[in-house]
């Protein structure tokens, strides 16, 4: 057994979309990468769970945060075609990505007029949509229930199956030399003079040497030792229980996502179906429960009757990684060496391609301010930045002040 084992140029923790993805752009552009994953890939993760909607115009929320949420959803979403063919390109599967767009219908008066107001304020920001009456709505979706009081069509946002993509991704990986570990469970970062990142410490005592670390372990990321407190991204789980249902007469029942006051249902396109999904502020809480279900089914069979003839294939609960402002954290923290990819929140298979761009970008050319802006426009790279919710108070006082946060190496 060596006693020094070798060092890559990254380490990524946590084996789910966002590290997979960042991984392999890392490692396509040349660098020497580790993916550390505690248990196997898609076993316990949020990647596996989610639905898989792209989804930036519907998810779209009023005020700051949500408006950069907006742009870089739509800055990813427009990445994703692209990002999908090439992951099938090299590896010669199917990742499931279906244009078909996604209809948002209200079921009452109250639901029309909120969501007359979300169409107002869609227009107002120049996204696509389309105000559907009622009739048109079924014309499109004959299985909509004669009840629905109002249609919004959002034509370009899509799906695609996540846990085809993560298959995808963690074949990519390997193809392109990307090593993956699984069953290793990261304790801690390490750090050393510098103060710089050495590597990482696993929960058996060794140690994984790597220039930069990565730190995707998604709602679990907040646990990782060793960054100091003031320089942490405090990610939580946000609790969501989603259900996966077939239709034994096969594809039919519904061609676009449908989204509803309480949930949606995204078609696969092989008559499966997703209902999702509970959110939920109860820790690691981790059981479904018939609530839960209750409620999704109940939403969902008021615009969807024909739901209810539908076999119940899996029952699942998924830890959304979220932040407080719900924006994520991507790209460099202190102490130097390490990065940040997490905090994606209901957004995250959605943001794949766009985190990993900018993870392989700040590891290959983190000096080049010029190089950085033009990845991402400054107030959109300042809305990521995982040290905005770094605290003063925390900071050590005998240092000098840094050069300006997102630009430092
Ligand atoms: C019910 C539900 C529905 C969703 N639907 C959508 C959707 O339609 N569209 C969308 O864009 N997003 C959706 N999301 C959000 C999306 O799933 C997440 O934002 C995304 O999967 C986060 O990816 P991740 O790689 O950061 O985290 P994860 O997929 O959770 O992966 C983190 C990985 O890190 C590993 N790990 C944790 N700790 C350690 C450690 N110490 N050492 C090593 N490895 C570690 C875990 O085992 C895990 O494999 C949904 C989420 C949920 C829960």
């Amino acid at each position: 057994v060596s006693a020094n084992p070798p060092t890559s140029d990254v380490v990524v923790v946590g084996g789910g979309i966002i590290g997979l993805a960042s991984a392999w752009r890392a490692r396509l552009r040349g660098l020497s990468v580790t993916v550390l994953e505690r248990r196997a890939i898609g076993e316990e993760c949020a990647s596996a769970v989610a639905a898989g909607m792209l989804a930036p115009v519907a998810e779209a929320e009023f005020g700051d945060a949500g408006r950069r949420l907006l742009e870089l959803g739509l800055r990813s979403a427009r990445l994703w075609p692209d990002f999908a063919a090439e992951l099938e390109q090299a590896t010669g599967a199917e990742v499931g990505l279906r244009r078909n767009g996604t209809l948002l219908v209200a079921r009452d008066a109250d639901e029309a007029r909120e969501l007359e107001r979300q169409l107002r304020f869609r227009q107002s920001l120049g996204l696509q949509v389309r105000r559907l009456a009622p009739s048109a709505a079924r014309e499109l979706e004959p299985a909509l229930a004669p009840t629905v009081r109002l249609g919004l069509e959002a034509p370009e946002d899509h799906s695609v199956d996540p846990r085809r993509v993560l298959a995808a991704l963690r074949h990519a990986c390997e193809l392109s030399g990307v090593r993956l570990r699984e069953r290793a469970p990261v304790a801690r970062v390490e750090v050393g003079a510098g103060p710089r990142v050495t590597g990482v410490v696993l929960a058996d005592g060794s140690r994984v040497p790597a220039a930069h670390v990565v730190l995707a372990a998604g709602a679990w990321t907040a646990e990782i030792d060793g960054v100091p407190a003031h320089a942490r991204v405090p990610v939580r789980p946000v609790k969501g229980q989603i259900l996966r249902l077939r239709d034994p007469d096969g594809p039919g029942l519904l061609r676009r996502v449908l989204r509803f006051e309480g949930g949606y249902l995204v078609p696969r396109g092989d008559g499966r179906y997703v209902l999702g999904a509970t959110v939920e502020e109860r820790g690691f809480e981790p059981h479904a429960t018939a609530g839960g279900v209750y409620e999704l089914l109940r939403d969902a069979r008021e615009l969807i009757p024909g739901i209810l003839e539908l076999q119940l294939e899996e029952l699942s609960v998924g830890f959304r990684p979220s932040t407080p402002d719900n924006l994520p954290a991507i790209g460099r923290g202190t102490p130097s060496g390490l990065l940040w990819a997490a905090g994606h929140h209901r957004n995250g298979i959605l943001l794949a391609p766009l985190t990993a761009q900018l993870i392989a970008h700040a590891l290959t050319a983190p000096d080049r301010i010029e190089d950085r802006r033009a990845s991402l426009p400054a107030e959109l790279e300042g809305a990521c930045d995982p040290l905005r919710f770094a605290t003063a108070g925390g900071l050590p006082t005998a240092d000098p002040p840094g050069p300006p946060v997102g630009v430092h190496s």
